[in-house]
This record gives structure tokens, sequence and C-alpha cells, in this order.
């Protein structure tokens, strides 16, 4: 497969039923914690390098590309439920796919429940100093083409009196939302930096969680090489250096 080839959620047409003949030895299932096994058996099918990431996008539940020999996985974290049935069927896609494998892995996924992911919180973008509504937009529009989904919000404060680290912002994939710390809600802190915080958070939706080997890996190289691709990158970086300290400081008030 050359180009980007994906399964949507509504692409597939309402499967029939199917009757796969049973193989001879069950392939591996699919681990989120512990993929390994599947990957191997992928890559002893296949003949060539597999590399898997794990994402809970809403409307592509698989999609592979071929670059440079390696073959590029994303699955949806639903897969987790799939039978022996369906990991045939992965590799049937991922060899070209066949009618039988397509149609396996529309079914499972007409029959994944899509999760309600809804923010438990309320949604605050407009601040003294930043919109986030209007940052958020010009963000995913320039970056994403619009494709983020998740909700931007002003995070809360939790009422320390000393801080040793801060957590500018945060993905939480469970509700689809992305939490800004409300230290960037100040007059000090240029517009472009909260842009680049969103812009980070929103790489997490957009490249899921990749997994290597035992460990979470929340941000791979590929990851800092695509964040480094913001306008003015090294300089809103010397900034966060310069500035951490202050926006550490920070004291909720009101
Ligand atoms: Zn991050």
């Amino acid at each position: 497969m050359g180009v980007m080839d994906q399964l949507g959620l509504f692409g597939a047409s309402a499967p029939a039923a199917m009757v796969l003949g049973s193989a001879p030895q069950d392939p591996p299932a699919i681990d989120l914690a512990h993929p390994e096994p599947f990957v191997t058996w992928l890559r002893g099918q296949l003949g060539k390098p597999v590399r898997l990431v794990f994402t809970n996008n809403r409307t592509t539940f698989v999609s592979a590309r071929e670059h440079h020999g390696l073959m590029h996985l994303r699955l949806h974290q639903a897969f987790a439920k799939a039978g022996p049935r369906e990991v045939e069927a992965i590799l049937g896609y991922l060899k070209g796919g066949n009618r039988e494998a397509n149609r396996c892995l529309g079914e499972f996924i007409a029959g994944c429940e899509r999760p309600v992911r809804t923010p438990r919180s309320a949604v605050v973008t407009a601040g003294r100093c930043h919109d986030l509504a209007v940052l958020a937009t010009e963000v995913n529009v320039t970056y994403f083409h619009g494709s983020c989904t998740a909700q931007v919000t002003w995070g809360v404060a939790a009422k320390r009196r000393r801080r040793r680290t801060i957590q500018l912002g945060c993905f939480v994939a469970d509700e689809n939302l992305i939490r800004i710390h409300p230290c960037l809600d100040q007059a000090f802190v240029p517009r472009p930096y909260v842009a680049w915080v969103i812009f980070h958070e929103m790489l997490h939706e957009v490249l899921g969680v990749a997994r290597s080997k035992r460990r979470r890996r929340v941000h791979p190289p590929e990851f800092g090489a695509m964040e480094a691709t913001f306008p003015g990158y090294q300089a809103l970086k010397a900034w966060e250096v310069e500035n951490l300290p202050r926006l550490m400081n920070y004291r909720h008030s009101r």
C-alpha cells in the first residue's frame, strides 16, 4: 500500500454474516499494554517490520501506510476486544485487502459502541487575556485541517503554595478534552505561546499513543519532530525556559 488507506467507521456498508474457516492456530490477541506477540506475528506473516500505534480516533478505526519498507499500522483501542477472526482480517487488510477481511473489519467496527466522550466538567474558553475558542480554532484549521475533535478549556489551578512542576496543558482522551493551565491566561504570556501549547495537546489527539516494548511512549521521537515544526518554535522554547518560574508562581485569585 503506497498511499494512506483508511477504513472509516461509517465507510463500511452494512456487513452480512460471514463464515471464516477456522485457522489451524489462532493468531495472538491484541493486548494494548503488551502488543508484542501481535506485532511479531504480523511481522512474520507480512515479512516486513511493523510499527503499531493505538489510537482513540472517533472515525478511523484502522489505517496503514507503508514507508521505506516499514508498515505503519494505526489501530483503534477497541481492537483490544477483537477475536482471532478480526486479527486475521487485519492481516488481510494489510496484505492489500480482500472482501472477507474488509467485511469482517466492517462488521467489527459497526459493532463497536462509540464511546461517550463528553467532558465531565464545564468547558470554559473565555479567559481574561486569551480566548481559547479563537486560538484553538486557529491552530486546528492552520495545522490540522480542522481534524482535531477535542474541546479546549481552561483548567482550574490546584491550590498549592509551592510547585515543583507545572503541567501547562493536558489531553484527556476519555473526555476528548484539552485542558490548558490558567497560569497561561496572563498578560505577559504571548498569544503564540498559548497557541503552541494547544498545538502540542492537539498532536496528542492526532497521533494517539505509541507503545514500544512495555513502556508507554507519550512523546516518541516523531512527536518532538512534529512539535518543532510550529512557527517560532525556538523562540517559544526560549521564552518558556525564561518564564517557567513566573508561571510556576501563579496563584489562583478570585
Ligand atoms: Zn505532551
